[in-house]
């Protein structure tokens, strides 16, 4: 793969800075890829190879390229990490081995000398999003450098159409003024490098939203991206506290914010500040927003915001939700779990059942156990072991499958062998020949 011909355009309402992604091994079309931002941000976007390459690097490996040679100077900080988060990706995708990628560039570029450092974190209005904000504006003062100065909002990521983005950011930009930081919002194709989203989830996340800081460069010192688990539920994942970090650079640390708290706790961190709920969006619904409502209130991860904040007791305050009752009918129509939001739901039980809501914690547990597979007779025995003996059983079933598997061909070969021993006595040894070999036993075991 070459990264080429990076530039600065745009016009008089936007700023932009774009390059050109060449694929050597795979047989992608080449594509330019950008980043703009608002003219009244347009010092703060610059051409910056990083915002490429990260990137451009993972997906890189993903389809095949042996290398990725970017026409341009880089860090040899970010050069080092991004080589361990490849790493560390490769070593994670256990089963599915990929070649090894280098990265070539132009030579090792100057840190750019810091001027007044400003910390920025990506602005979703999400619940991890909020509580980086939430947190930083209850540890920092406002003179240290860790202050929040800027939320990024990132136009192309989850939401693809511009008039649902711009409820959204109308809804956060009321947010940004009352925290004072400012809201800046990017445009950016550069998600199309890779669309798949199973990819996104287990191996691009951080990557894109870093990529979106380096554009940033000569306006932001740090980006804080929200932690989507914490150390109970952390598992592999395309953003986690051991690979964000590694795409940062000498001008730009990407920090991993939040890991040491359950969803349900930033729920309820987020409900003791109006101005969290006020400006509340996890849905990915877009075709369903309107103004001042950004959430359909109706999908799964509408649904499990929407527990929480009952759970917390404020879920009248939720004044984004297009909805905002939670019902067992809605909850077995729409909680589909998967590895990503089980977790989250799981967690929820036990204050349902501790506030007499069993009617909603059946409706869960019921979700849990169709995502378990524990659901009739066969379930509940999953479900026994799973609980009960820390999965001994399908421990067991695993070791004693594995076995089975690698012992059958040579039990079938000795099998097979048994009506020649003793046919003819001059066949005899011959036999006993083919056993041993077989078996891989010395001759005179048999
Ligand atoms: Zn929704």
């Amino acid at each position: 793969m070459r990264i080429e011909n990076l530039r600065p355009s745009g016009d008089s309402t936007r700023a932009r800075v774009s390059a050109t992604v060449i694929w050597e091994e795979s047989s992608r079309e080449p594509q330019e890829y950008y980043f703009e931002t608002l003219d009244e941000f347009a010092d703060g976007i610059g051409a910056n190879p990083h915002a490429f390459l990260v990137p451009a690097a993972v997906a890189a490996v993903r389809h095949g390229e042996r290398r990725v040679a970017i026409d341009a100077a880089i860090c040899a900080e970010l050069k080092a990490g991004l080589t361990d988060a490849i790493r560390l990706l490769q070593f994670w995708q256990i089963g599915k081995p990929r070649p090894a990628v280098t990265i070539e560039a132009r030579g090792i570029s100057t840190p750019k000398p810091q001027t007044i450092p400003r910390a920025a974190f990506c602005f979703t209005g999400g619940i991890d999003s909020l509580t980086v904000l939430r947190r930083n504006r209850m540890d920092f003062p406002p003179h240290h450098a860790g202050y929040l100065r800027d939320g990024v909002l990132v136009f192309g990521l989850e939401v693809e159409r511009l008039d649902a983005f711009e409820h959204v950011a109308d809804v956060l930009r009321r947010c940004a003024t009352a925290a004072g930081i400012s809201m800046v919002p990017v445009y950016t194709n550069i998600q199309d490098l890779d669309k798949d989203w199973t990819f996104w989830q287990n191996e691009f996340e951080a990557a894109v939203l870093a990529s979106v800081g380096h554009a940033l460069h000569t306006r932001i010192a740090s980006l804080s991206i929200g932690s989507s688990f914490d150390y109970t539920t952390l598992h592999p994942h395309g953003s986690h506290p051991l690979l964000d970090p590694n795409y940062g650079s000498s001008d730009l640390r990407v920090r991993h914010d939040g890991v040491w708290l359950t969803r349900l706790q930033k729920t309820a961190l987020l409900a003791e500040w109006p101005l969290a709920l006020q400006a509340l969006h996890v849905c990915n619904r877009y075709e369903t927003y309107r103004p001042g409502l950004i959430n359909c209130g109706r999908c799964e991860k509408c649904l499990r915001t929407l527990t929480a904040l009952l759970v917390i007791g404020a879920i009248d305050d939720a004044v984004t939700f297009a909805h905002r009752d939670v019902t067992p009918e809605l909850i077995a129509a729409h909680a589909s779990l998967d590895d990503i939001s089980a977790p989250f739901w799981d967690e929820l039980l036990p204050p349902l059942r501790q506030q007499g809501r069993d009617d909603l914690a059946d409706a869960v547990s019921h979700a849990l156990a169709r995502y378990r597979n524990e659901v009739g007779w066969a379930g509940a025995l999953r479900r026994l072991d799973r609980v009960h003996l820390h999965g001994s059983l399908r421990s067991m079933k695993r070791t004693l499958a594995g076995a089975a598997h690698r012992l059958l061909p040579t039990i079938m070969s000795v099998v097979s062998m048994l009506p020649l021993i003793g046919e003819e006595a001059g066949k005899e040894e011959v036999s006993h020949l083919n056993a041993c070999s077989v078996l891989s036993l010395p001759r005179t075991a048999l």
